[in-house]
């Protein structure tokens, strides 16, 4: 059975060592399995589904994690300090501090600002060099500028409330910009160096 595995930080094949049938009322079979990471031995534990492939013929899907919690997950490759403030970022919206939380995007979107250009100084400034570069595309800059202004916001002693869903939103925003600069563009300029290679 197919799960994520937080350790091996891949999709990974794993062990069923036992489960449970669940009924969850979606109308398909649904288990929660207790799983071994084929690669890293660690334990998982997931909830699946089963679907159908073909007339009559019904599969597992993978596996989606319920523990380790994956909701403090961040992807290894962006960079710590980056990467820390979206842990923070994400356990405060947890503890329903949405203020707290937007703060912390704000941090994490300064880190990603400084580790292009140890010299910036604000966010505003850093964002805008960003797109300049082409780091970020006109969108990302505009869900940044949003993140900056709510941040502001959040940060000082006003009598402005930052909502759960606008912290949710603004959430999804740092961490999409992180993954988009930190992964996505490693990747596609991975794949372009192998396109010339071939
Ligand atoms: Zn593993």
């Amino acid at each position: 059975m197919i799960a994520e595995c937080p350790y091996c930080e891949l999709k990974v094949d794993c062990e069923d060592k036992g489960h449970i049938d669940f009924d969850t009322g979606s109308g398909y079979p649904t288990k929660v399995v207790l799983l071994k990471c084929k690669i890293c031995q660690k334990p998982l534990l997931g909830i699946a589904e089963m679907f159908q492939v073909d007339y009559e013929k019904w599969e597992w899907d993978a596996a989606s994690r319920l523990w380790p919690d994956p909701e403090a997950d961040i992807n290894g490759t962006i960079p710590e300090l980056v990467r820390n403030s979206l842990i923070e970022a994400k356990l405060c919206f947890k503890a329903k501090a949405y203020s707290a939380c937007t703060v912390m995007c704000g941090r994490a979107i300064e880190g990603v600002c400084k580790h292009h250009d140890a010299g910036i100084n604000s966010l505003a400034t850093g964002l805008k060099k960003l797109r300049e570069s082409g780091v970020i595309d006109e969108r990302m800059y505009s869900w940044g500028e949003a993140l900056r202004i709510s941040r502001n916001l959040g940060a000082h002693a006003t009598t402005e409330q930052i909502n759960q869903e606008d912290a949710h939103d603004l959430l999804d925003f740092s961490i999409a910009i992180c993954e988009h600069i930190f992964i996505l563009n490693v990747k596609f300029d991975r794949f372009k160096q192998r396109q010339l290679g071939a």
